[in-house]
């Protein structure tokens, strides 16, 4: 069975999404809305990906108030682990605030993008 012919749209958590959640909120709600699958592709601190890792990363996601279609959570080598999945679900633009992640999800993904933490409440939309 394939996948629905859509856009599939991947973000980093930790620092990514976590970091300007109002942004992303909009922005994932917006893609939602017009039918774009919405992925989540965080990483564990752990050797595996646990029930545990993925209930609490629901909580964080709940917490920040961010909708999305899938949740992945990658294990050690993080940036191998996410470079296979978007591989797997076929991931069409991708951003990370580490660079070793987007330089590895960059061999699968047309557009995989860095992005810097910044103070979202500077920008006077919040
Ligand atoms: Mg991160």
């Amino acid at each position: 069975m394939g996948r629905m012919r859509t856009w599939r749209f991947g973000f980093d958590l930790d620092d990514t999404l976590g970091a300007q959640p109002k942004m992303w909120k909009f922005i994932t709600e917006a893609l939602m809305d017009a039918g774009a699958e919405v992925h989540v592709v965080t990483a564990t601190h752990h050797d595996k990906a646990t029930d545990e890792d993925y209930a609490a990363r629901k909580d964080q996601l709940a917490s920040l108030g961010i909708a999305y279609t899938d949740l992945y959570i990658a294990e050690p080598p993080i940036c191998d682990s996410k470079r296979k999945y978007a591989k797997t679900v076929g991931l069409h633009w991708f951003v990370d605030n580490r660079a070793k992640n987007v330089a590895a999800v960059s061999q699968e993904c047309p557009v995989a993008l860095f992005i810097d933490i910044f103070d979202e409440s500077t920008v006077g939309l919040g």
